[in-house]
């Protein structure tokens, strides 16, 4: 099996982390240190995920953040924290395990754009602005008809421009994903969706989405939960070639990353497909099914590698 460098811009291995009461070495999660080891080098997202109905959401970001900074404290001749797209290059080209911190729901700010400045200042470099349902930016993709961005959504996206915080379209409503690409003066990501033209559930993007968003030098991260992958009860690596595929059919292939949601969603597992450790057969798979080194190369780290350099300071 061949090794690769990966950056995946999405996972719950956090909460699975605490649910666990266990490190980064020896938890029973899909993303763990050992795992990430496995490829030549890997960067992993990890998001501070923060339920629709959590009645205190900013403190339940930050008992999350409390232990990935303990991660980088136990693990810190292991991970290396990346702010800035140099910590990123040096993860990839110089063949290590990095970590970025990132938000999934806005509700963690509680309607305060001080708390985005304060997640800034701890590392966060990107955010979900919604889960499924509504918050104070906007509404998720689960409300019937969803609103678009609240003004206060409006001036969090703003602020992450001028912040350098890469803006995830993941989750949000359609209302809010147009209102977001007409509000963002930068490229934004879907961190962890496929294609609906593929598997028809809603969290994933409709070909017109995938387009604008490519169109605007925009990323979308490769989802492994096999709900999102297959309308059938099982997926595996074809699922994945059908998605990579028809998304470079509709957006050309600068515009497709990783975001595997791992330690997000239930097992069943994708077949062949465990964790962090599995890129190797997954990208071997698909080298063998066509895609060439160079779109491989892409999907695995380029595409979001420039992206991060285009957007962090
Ligand atoms: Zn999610």
């Amino acid at each position: 099996m061949e090794r690769y460098r990966i950056i995946d811009c999405h996972c719950d291995t956090l909460c699975e982390l605490i649910k666990q009461g266990k490190e980064l070495q020896e938890g029973d999660v899909c993303v763990s240190l050992p795992k990430m080891k496995a490829n030549t080098s890997y960067l992993q997202f990890f998001a501070l995920f923060v339920h629709d109905n959590e009645e205190t959401p900013f403190r339940r970001a930050n008992d999350l953040m409390a232990v990935y900074k303990r991660q980088l404290q136990l693990f810190q001749s292991d991970l290396v924290p990346v702010l800035n797209s140099r910590d990123a290059e040096t993860v990839i080209s110089g063949k290590k395990t990095g970590a970025m911190l990132t938000l999934e729901n806005g509700r963690s700010l509680e309607g305060n754009i001080q708390n985005l400045y304060y997640f800034y200042e701890h590392g966060a470099r990107a955010m979900g602005l919604t889960w499924n349902g509504a918050n104070e930016l906007c509404d998720g993709i689960g409300i019937p008809n969803g609103r678009g961005l609240t003004d206060f959504g409006r001036e969090v996206v703003s602020a992450m421009n001028q912040l350098g915080m890469l803006v995830d379209v993941s989750h949000i409503s359609e209302k809010g994903f147009w209102d977001v690409l007409e509000e963002s003066s930068q490229p934004v990501m879907a961190t962890h969706s496929n294609s609906r033209s593929v598997c028809r559930h809603k969290r994933n993007l409709t070909d017109k989405q995938i387009h604008a968003l490519a169109l605007q030098g925009g990323v979308i991260g490769l989802n492994l939960f096999p709900e999102f992958l297959s309308d059938g009860k099982t997926a595996g690596w074809e699922d994945c070639a059908h998605h990579i595929r028809h998304i470079i059919s509709v957006g050309g292939e600068d515009c497709i990353g990783l975001g595997s949601d791992f330690d997000g969603f239930p097992e069943p597992m994708p077949v062949g497909i465990n964790g962090a450790e599995d890129y190797g057969f997954l990208f071997d798979k698909l080298k063998e099914n066509g895609l060439s080194a160079q779109q491989i190369e892409k999907i695995t780290y380029k595409n979001v590698l420039n992206l991060i350099k285009t957007i962090l300071k």
